[in-house]
């Protein structure tokens, strides 16, 4: 590399040095996140189309980093799934929601159920179907008011192993999601074999489908394939009041967006 003229290499290789530096610090600091209460689940909103009442929020982590600020979901969750940190993380915020849901049901009866997001490296934990069993039996949570979610690219990479491994779970009594629906490859088949509850369509099938009759259509046809293997259907990223009235007409059963509710924390969305 050297023989090439030097310069621009060795400007790559500092850059890529403290790429990997801030990553490794970054790593080290998610690590020490879980114990010293830096990392929280903010909850967003899921409204029944029909009733308009919210019947469930969904868990999303946030990390405040006392140096950096907030650090997105997007950009963490990623690194911790590079290393069994996914799996200390993934049952931390299930724990903290599910104490935090089961004392809400019980202090102010609320009727609401908690999905929590799974990363799919976690169904190769031989510790996630004893800790989800331990979770909802030390906190009462109701099983079948816990809803996990799974990606649906994620899911299809390995369906046999998956499969597995959900079957357990939904042993367990607890709701099983495919999240992020459309940007995956699955069959209806596939749907079918998983034995899921709930499919969460992605957003960006849902941008814009109050104005192009062709967006509207895939998402239509979406809903309607979903019912016919009787699984529940989530709209999420729902933005305007156009886009959930298209919505209802189109007879999706739940919507999840910023038009409804922006994830907050417990205190100021039930206060
Ligand atoms: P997701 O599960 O698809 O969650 C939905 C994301 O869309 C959330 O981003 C949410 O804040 C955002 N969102 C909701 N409504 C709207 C809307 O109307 N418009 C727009 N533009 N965005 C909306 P967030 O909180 O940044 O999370 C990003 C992703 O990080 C999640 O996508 C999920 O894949 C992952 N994630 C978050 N928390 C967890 C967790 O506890 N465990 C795991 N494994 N993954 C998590
Ligand atoms: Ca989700
Ligand atoms: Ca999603
Ligand atoms: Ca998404």
């Amino acid at each position: 590399a050297k023989a090439l003229g030097g310069g621009r290499f060795e400007l790559f290789d500092v850059t890529l040095r403290e790429r990997m530096q801030r990553r490794l610090r970054l790593e080290q600091d998610l690590r020490e996140a879980v114990h010293n209460g830096q990392l929280w689940p903010a909850y967003q909103p899921v409204v029944d189309l029909r009733t308009g009442e919210m019947v469930a929020v969904e868990a999303l982590l946030r990390w405040t980093h006392p140096k950096h600020g907030e650090i997105s979901p997007v950009e963490f969750i990623p690194l911790a799934e590079e290393s069994e940190l996914i799996n200390v993380i993934g049952k931390f915020v299930l724990r903290c929601a599910a104490r935090e849901l089961a004392r809400l049901r019980a202090e102010r009866g609320l009727d609401l159920n908690l999905k929590v997001n799974l990363s799919v490296r976690q169904l190769d934990d031989p510790g996630l179907v004893p800790a989800v069993r331990d979770v909802l039996a030390t906190t009462g949570l109701p099983a079948g008011s816990l809803c996990l979610e799974i990606t649906e690219s994620a899911l299809m990479r390995d369906e046999a192993a998956a499969a597995a491994v959900l079957a357990s779970l939904r042993g367990l009594g607890v709701l099983l999601a495919i999240d992020d629906f459309g940007t995956g490859y699955s069959s209806l088949a596939q749907l079918r074999r998983l034995t899921l509850d709930t499919l969460k369509i992605d957003r960006s099938f849902i941008t814009g489908i109050a104005e192009s009759r062709d967006a509207a259509a895939i998402v239509t046809s979406i809903i309607a394939m979903a019912h016919a293997v009787d699984l529940t259907v989530v709209a999420e990223g729902v933005e305007t009041a156009e886009e959930l009235a298209l919505l209802r007409e189109l007879d999706c059963d739940q919507a999840q967006g910023y038009h409804l509710g922006r994830p907050a924390a417990a205190a100021d969305l039930f206060q």
